[in-house]
């Protein structure tokens, strides 16, 4: 069964079961109080969340009593058959609606019962974030019969923080649901997770995330799109972001740079690789990002020596790349796929970038 509201540019893409699970929870009012959305990010977590406010907050959700829909504009006896014939709406009704008053306040993030709680800048979520959750928690909702609390990067809260948390999770208002969103459902105390569902998003199908871009009209060529798609790697998000033309352009000049080193390591011409490398620049993220961007083009380049079936992740022209593969021995290419291990591991723990680069050039050309 196909999720009624997917048609819709607001709407999930991808991560159909927990969709279809949600919808029914919410259908039949049965939410649990909590849930965790564990996944990576750009995974389609906070498009879930924003999914689940708005299905709650909807004017054509059931579980919103007429009186804190639109008692302005109804009139006595509407309420009244209101109350003695509760609204009953079809499975394939669309809910959220998205176009209703209340879902339009939940896409303009401006509805007063859903509160976001995040890092603020720093490394983690402490005690004090939770400690005002708390006082909060116990003031009813304004619009909505039931107030949202999101919490970001969740795995990033303190023990303390945990625990202060479980108080509230273990005995709950009734009107409250806490969204917890993390990367790594595992760094969460197990008394949190014990009382929580996790619900794990899924990365999403490369051609849904090019049905999704194209149905944005996205103007990127083909090529560019498909580049886009396999950086995003499963994450809508990541590829929305990339997709935009500030964004595109270094992802282009980032793949030139890493075929112009997969070519000098194919063609041997070590002599040259340090000036390759240099054009890697001295910017730790950058050049963190340009090796992880090698390392999936020799993961490609070695799964294709061995078995045609694979699914690339960095080549978007196959043939070309299962020659390229042909011009490296397996040990070479294992040789490399080492170096660039070792390389990542220095600079991420705060290693030299410049050493760390001659460390390679000196490692690949011996
Ligand atoms: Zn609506």
């Amino acid at each position: 069964m196909a999720v009624a509201q997917q048609d819709h540019a607001h709407a999930v893409v991808g991560n159909d079961e927990l969709l279809m699970r949600l919808d029914r929870d919410i259908r039949s009012g049965r939410l649990s109080h909590a849930y965790i959305l564990d996944g990576r990010k750009g995974s389609g977590r906070h498009t879930l969340a924003r999914y689940i406010c708005a299905a709650i907050a909807c004017e054509n959700c059931p579980g919103q009593s007429p009186s804190l829909r639109d008692e302005d504009q109804m009139g006595f006896f509407d309420l009244l058959d209101d109350v003695s014939s509760p609204r009953e709406i079809p499975a394939d009704a669309p809910l959220p609606c998205w176009e209703c008053l209340a879902c339009e306040k939940v896409l303009e993030e401006k509805c007063p019962d859903i509160q976001v709680i995040g890092r603020d800048g720093k490394a983690s979520i402490g005690v004090e974030a939770i400690r005002f959750l708390r006082s909060d928690v116990l003031i009813p909702p304004n619009d909505l019969d039931t107030k949202v609390y999101i919490i970001e990067d969740a795995e990033t809260m303190t023990v303390q923080a945990q625990n202060a948390l479980l108080l509230t999770l273990e005995e709950p208002p009734p009107y409250v649901l806490f969204l917890l969103l993390c990367d790594g459902a595992d760094h969460l105390l197990e008394t949190i997770r014990s009382r929580a569902p996790v619900l794990r998003t899924r990365p999403i199908p490369d051609g849904d995330i090019r049905e999704y871009l194209r149905a944005r009209r996205c103007t990127l060529s083909e090529e560019d799109m498909e580049a886009v798609i396999l950086r995003a790697d499963g994450c809508i998000g990541q590829a929305l972001t990339l997709a935009d033309a500030r964004s595109v352009k270094p992802i282009l000049k980032m793949r030139e740079t890493c075929d112009e080193f997969m070519e000098v390591m194919a063609a041997r011409r070590y002599d040259t690789l340090p000036a390759v490398l240099a054009r890697f620049g001295n910017k730790r993220d950058g050049v963190v990002e340009l090796l992880a961007l090698v390392t999936l083009a020799t993961r490609d380049l070695i799964l294709l020596r061995h078995g045609d079936g694979v699914r690339l992740k960095y080549y978007t022209d196959r043939v070309g790349a299962e020659e390229l593969s042909c011009r490296f021995t397996t040990k070479s290419l294992l040789g490399l796929y080492a170096a660039l291990g070792r390389a990542a591991d220095a600079l991420e723990s705060n290693g030299n970038i410049r050493l760390t680069l001659m460390g390679i050039a000196v490692e690949l050309g011996s």
